[in-house]
């Protein structure tokens, strides 16, 4: 296993463990599962949504001032919700994230669990 990987899957650990904390955030492990589902009239998740707040989601794809974190080889002004690897498209604009239960997230969004989709 590349270290690469070995620090991707570390992340999505640490990922789903801060997840645990949150309350509400008990829709984790249901939110692996509805991001394999394509819903039709999808509606956009609310950006203070408990688990969107957690991982400081936005649907402009704006990044914390102080993240200049490049990942997989990519920018952070590069990084948006349509090029991670826990995104799926629902159409050009939206698509499900398996991380976030509660409605779509955008293809221009962000949030800090991003990672280079393979
Ligand atoms: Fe989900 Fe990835 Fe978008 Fe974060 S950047 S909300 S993990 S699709």
């Amino acid at each position: 296993m590349s270290t690469e990987n070995q620090n991707r899957r570390d992340f999505l650990k640490k990922s789903l463990i801060t997840l645990a904390a949150v309350p509400a955030a008990g829709v984790a492990a249901q939110a692996i599962l509805s991001g394999t589902a394509r819903a039709a009239g999808e509606k956009l998740v609310d950006e203070k949504d408990p688990t969107a707040a957690a991982l400081k989601y936005t649907h402009a794809g704006k990044k914390p001032a102080d993240y200049k974190e490049k990942r997989g080889g990519v920018e952070p002004k590069d990084q948006t919700c349509a090029n991670c690897i826990l995104y799926v498209k629902i159409d050009d604009k939206i698509g499900k994230c398996n991380m976030i239960a509660n409605g779509a997230v955008k293809a221009g969004g962000w949030c800090t669990a991003w990672q280079k989709k393979a």
